[in-house]
């Protein structure tokens, strides 16, 4: 699965949390999606079909396969939308993970959402090497960490078993980039707690005010 998480963070209410945005594509696609706001205000984001007229549209987002991965983009005319600190943005500007997507005072932290696919080996890697165990990758099914290795992974419904190239699960951590290896769909990176949580008093904790902030008055 190939998606960027859109997670909205800071949010002052959490009363009215807003939910995240996955923005999903098939491997090897260019797609590119409009995000917009409905009635309610919400952000929605829809697939960019030139068709169909979505109102109010604040920008678009690409996806594109690049070498060894994908490449995102924001395009926007707005100046009430920005990346990291940065705004008003070029027409068109590269979304990255770790990055913090605004839109006048909501804010989203920008991760990918990574799910690794068991499968055959594609034609191109069968007689390369499992890093783990060092035999073919075409000899069974692999999979391919968020980092690009491929290993092999036979029986995904049974890691245990002693007979099988479990490779991806046997290893317990990847080799190339050090995560721990897992079927499970991860964010990478993930989202910081303490931005999640709602803005409070105690939001800023931690942190001192300016010095000249707490300098005593002048007697
Ligand atoms: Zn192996
Ligand atoms: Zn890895």
């Amino acid at each position: 699965m190939h998606a960027m998480r859109l997670t909205p963070i800071m949010q002052a209410d959490l009363q009215h949390t807003a939910p995240p945005i996955t923005i999903e594509v098939a491997a090897g696609e260019q797609e590119s999606f409009v995000l917009s706001y409905d009635a309610e205000g919400e952000f929605v984001l829809t697939p960019d079909k030139r068709s169909c007229k979505v109102p109010n549209r604040l920008a678009a987002i690409w996806s594109v396969p690049v070498t060894g991965g994908r490449g995102w983009y924001l395009v926007t005319p707005h100046d009430s939308i920005g990346i990291n600190s940065i705004s008003p943005l070029l027409p068109v500007a590269r979304l990255e993970p770790g990055d913090l997507l605004w839109m006048g005072n909501r804010f989203w932290f920008v991760s990918l959402l990574s799910q690794p696919e068991v499968m055959d080996a594609p034609a191109e890697l069968r007689d390369k090497l499992c890093p783990v165990c060092g035999s073919e990758l075409g000899l069974v099914q692999v999979v391919q960490c968020s980092c690009g290795r491929w290993m092999h992974l036979e029986r995904p419904d049974d890691p245990e078993a002693v007979d099988a190239l479990n490779c991806f699960l046997a290893a317990a951590t990847c080799g190339g980039c050090g995560r721990q290896t897992s079927l499970e769909a991860v964010l990478i990176p993930a989202v910081p707690e303490r931005m999640t949580a709602a803005l409070d008093d105690d939001w800023m904790d931690g942190i001192d005010p300016p010095a000249e902030a707490v300098e005593e008055p002048a007697a």
